[in-house]
């Protein structure tokens, strides 16, 4: 069975709107390096560490890396939160990573740049009115994507990301377990596909993946002929048709290096093409096409949200503490079971596969 969830069209608008007017940063200025300079001294300072999602803008991106910190896509930020020795996380990113940083690491101090960074995944899943479907349903497994609020994980079963979503729905299947799937519907539509489990989803939508056109993608493929085309699975069905691969941010990176193709058409947000860049030098990476082609595009491959950190707003954060990640204890101590139970299964299937042995019950 794979029923589905619609969001009301009221807060699909609203979500657009929201997105549409997002204020974003001017690129980096003449004053750039005593910025980073400053920033690199704060972090010492403070004992703190930076934690930037693949997405952002490539000067944070550098900065991460020059300064010991981590890109990443949402599951490895979260993990290597969880094992950095610094008592400040400052995550490059939108908010429920901020969250997730927090519920597993009560004890250390997490900032963000900017605490308006959102996602329209998170947002398109209230959690008053998930609860209450869930409630409905209590026969099914609650699974989340890790792009919702805290209060929405601290309702669920089971956290997953787009690296570990198929796996841990084939293993819950495998159990026997029926499952309801949020928030996101293009990912939930092709879990239900891959693993055949008995799901229902969702229907919310990130803004910038649902953008993606097939139509034009085709027309792009049929140009560059010998392109291999890498889709994110927050895409829609007709574009993942289109895909040689699908998967998360981080296995398009590993794709974009191992793939024998010279030209990528990349369907995620550009911001990836950095460490597309770093993984495989030389090859021709083309952003896939998106509503840009008609008067509808509004996210044009890039997060809105994502692109409101600045290193200004950085730096503001070291120096003043501000943009802290307050998670209240109760929802906390619920949420982080589920995404403790991901990061376990996570870590025992990649031992299980490096051995090639059987799953874990
Ligand atoms: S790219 Fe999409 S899923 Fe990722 S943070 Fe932005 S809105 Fe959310």
């Amino acid at each position: 069975m794979n029923k589905a969830v619609d969001v009301p069209l009221k807060l699909r608008e609203s979500i657009i709107d929201l997105a549409e007017h997002v204020e974003r940063p001017a690129p980096p200025g003449a004053d750039t390096e005593k910025l980073v300079s400053r920033i690199k001294a704060l972090l010492k300072q403070q004992n703190a560490v930076i934690i930037a999602h693949y997405y952002t803008e490539e000067h944070l991106q550098v900065l991460a890396d020059e300064t010991g910190g981590h890109v990443a896509d949402s599951l490895s930020m979260a993990d290597f939160g969880n094992r950095h020795p610094a008592t400040t996380l400052v995550i490059v990113g939108v908010k429920f990573m901020g969250e997730t940083a927090k519920i597993l690491n009560p004890e250390k101090r997490v900032l963000m740049p900017d605490l308006d960074a959102t996602c329209s995944l998170d947002l398109a899943c209230p959690v008053e009115e998930f609860s209450a479907f869930c409630d409905e349903h209590p026969d099914r497994k609650v699974v989340v994507y890790a792009n919702t609020s805290a209060a929405v994980k601290a309702r669920a079963d089971w956290v997953v990301t787009s690296s570990n979503a198929v796996d841990i729905v084939n293993h819950l299947k495998e159990k026997g377990e029926k499952i309801i799937f949020a928030p996101d519907k293009h990912l939930g539509h092709y879990v239900q596909q891959q693993t055949g489990a008995d799901m229902i989803n969702w229907q919310g939508f990130c803004v910038v993946h649902d953008e993606f056109r097939a139509q034009e993608l085709k027309e792009l493929k049929e140009k560059n002929p010998g392109a291999a085309v890498l889709v994110h699975p927050e895409s829609p069905e007709d574009v993942i048709e289109l895909a040689d691969v699908v998967g998360s941010t981080t296995k398009l990176i590993n794709a974009a290096r191992d793939s024998k193709a010279d030209t990528l058409i990349v369907a995620t947000d550009y911001g990836i093409f950095h460490k597309m860049k770093e993984a495989a030098p030389g090859k021709k990476l083309l952003v896939a096409p998106t509503g840009g082609i008609s008067p509808t595009c509004t996210m044009c491959a890039h997060c809105p949200w994502m692109a409101m950190n600045s290193l200004e707003k950085l730096a503001h954060v070291l120096e003043t503490g501000a943009n802290e990640i307050h998670v209240d204890e109760d929802i906390r101590k619920k949420a982080v079971v589920p995404i403790q139970r991901m990061l376990e299964f996570s870590n025992q299937f990649k031992q299980a596969k490096n051995k090639q042995q059987p799953v874990p019950a």
